[in-house]
């Protein structure tokens, strides 16, 4: 169905909008909403009113009217011309206490259902919603959380008994959060999420810019598994266990900034997230604990690079890695691990050698004379977010001369080619662009939540996207 957002048509266009039931081709909810709930219509309540009245014997399947709106005689008149009301609470703000009440207070029965659209500021407000939609059961209603942390509630409508979702045009702008329409369908698919629906995602803060649902949804598709992927937008990783919980979440992937955070959350792990001090994975059995963590960063950044070496590192060889953050943790573990003599340069030189300590590697600023050790590097790994989307086109080591011959591993994977990676080409240099890393460390990750290897055929076009 659709909806008919009737405060955005001119005056032309409404005196039309009684024939556009009869030409939609799907049912469609009108709404005329008033500038205290977002809408536009211009004029008085009175002027409102009156032109709902008008409208009410268009034909349409729902229309939406607020919670206070005390009109019985509006209401009686769409009722008796065969359409149904949504009962609606709105607030852009915050997410009010007593939910629940909130939600039971609101006008229902076999023409009216109850919508409460509120706006989740943290994951405990999100759980707050989960929980005030498991209250009702049975109920119709529709639940729905805006803004970044309530994109679970628009994907995962079913499962909380919402009778539907919201979704925007595709190629509209929408507001963060919003998820439109195609990708709600294609991506996710909407329309196959069930109650025995197993749920991934990737947990990250911000995370809505996150590739991890495309890669990780495309391979759900391809095996027609029952499963679906989703971006959780999670500011504390404790409130965020009983998201899990009640959404019966039986894998994730971890990213910026909870890699650390999320080990005190875990019954156990294996020896990668304590070499590495970083967990990148969790999964756990159907039906509850332990949780169990991994890191398949490590073999993630290995892969594609043993792929251009025959398998194994050249004996000796030699590894500049510029930056000393989480990423370059995974990366100097496992370099070293092949046996690579390893020189980590950084910005601020005390954390290069924090790092190069726990590692046993070289470390150096990322200064002139760090430069000078870097000379003769057979690998150069750019960790850092220099040059990635949302920060400036800059090149972290500008005074880093490329002689040609070395392989260039570049993280970052948005943009696909950055200034230093640029620069590098230029030279001559073989490149590895990080996508290859994010999606080889995904395969993996969907091995362990869904015991099912990731579809080869699908991983190589992924790789030729880029
Ligand atoms: P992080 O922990 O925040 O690391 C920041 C590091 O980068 C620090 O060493 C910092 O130096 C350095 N740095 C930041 N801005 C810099 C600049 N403009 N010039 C020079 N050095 C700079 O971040 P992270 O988690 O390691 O992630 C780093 C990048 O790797 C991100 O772009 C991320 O998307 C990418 N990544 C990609 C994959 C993949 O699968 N492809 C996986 C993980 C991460 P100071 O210590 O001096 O501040």
């Amino acid at each position: 169905m659709a909806e008919l957002r009737a405060d955005y048509l001119d005056p032309g266009e409404v005196a039309a909008a009684t024939a556009m039931p009869s030409r939609a081709g799907v049912p469609l909810i009108l709404t005329l909403r008033r500038p205290a709930e977002g809408g536009r219509f211009p004029g008085s309540e009175r002027d409102r009113i009156a032109l709902l009245e008008r409208l009410a014997s268009g034909g349409f399947a729902w229309v939406d009217l607020e919670e206070d709106l005390d009109a019985p005689n509006l209401v009686a008149r769409f009722v008796n011309a065969g359409t149904r009301i949504i009962r609606s609470m709105h607030d852009f703000t915050g997410t009010p206490d007593h939910l629940v009440e909130r939600l039971r207070r609101l006008p229902r029965g076999a023409s009216e259902v109850p919508k409460l659209a509120v706006t989740p500021k943290g994951v405990s407000d999100l759980s707050r919603i989960l929980a005030a939609a498991r209250a009702s059961p049975g109920t119709e209603k529709i639940i729905l959380g805006m803004g970044p942390y309530g994109v679970t509630t628009r994907i995962l409508a079913t499962r909380l008994g919402s009778l539907l979702s919201y979704a925007a045009v595709p190629g509209a702008a929408v507001a963060p959060g919003q998820v439109d329409v195609r990708t709600l369908a294609e991506e996710y698919r909407f329309g196959a999420i069930g109650k025995g629906t197993a749920v991934y995602g990737v947990i990250g803060n911000p995370i809505l810019h996150s590739r991890s649902p495309f890669i990780h949804n495309r391979g759900i598709a391809a095996l027609g598994l029952d499963a679906v992927y989703l971006p959780f937008q999670v500011d504390d990783v404790d409130a965020f266990w009983e998201v899990a919980d009640e959404l019966g979440v039986t894998g994730l992937s971890v990213t910026v900034p909870h890699k650390q955070a999320v080990i005190r959350r875990l019954s156990a792990r294996d020896a990668l997230v304590d070499a590495v001090g970083a967990c990148n994975t969790v999964c756990r059995r159907v039906g509850g604990e332990p949780w169990t963590g991994t890191n398949t960063d490590v073999e993630g950044f290995l892969a594609p690079l043993l792929d251009v070496t025959g398998g194994k590192l050249r004996v000796g060889l030699k590894a500049v890695v510029i930056g000393a953050g989480g990423a370059s943790r995974a990366v100097v573990y496992g370099l070293a691990r092949q046996g690579a003599r390893v020189l980590v340069l950084n910005r601020s030189r005390e954390r290069a050698q924090e790092l190069a300590q726990v590692f046993g590697v070289q470390a150096a600023g990322l200064d002139p004379a760090g430069l000078k050790l870097a000379a003769g590097a057979d690998l150069i790994v750019q960790t850092t977010p220099a040059g990635m989307e949302g920060q400036p086109p800059e090149d972290p080591a500008p005074g880093l001369a490329f002689t040609g011959s070395e392989i260039v591993y570049e993280l970052v994977y948005e943009p696909p080619v950055t200034p230093f990676a640029a620069r590098a080409a230029a030279a001559g240099c073989r490149i590895i662009g990080g996508w290859a890393m994010l999606v080889a460390q995904a395969m993996r990750q969907f091995e362990l939540f869904t015991g099912r290897p990731y579809p080869e055929e699908l991983a190589k076009e992924l790789l030729k996207v880029d």
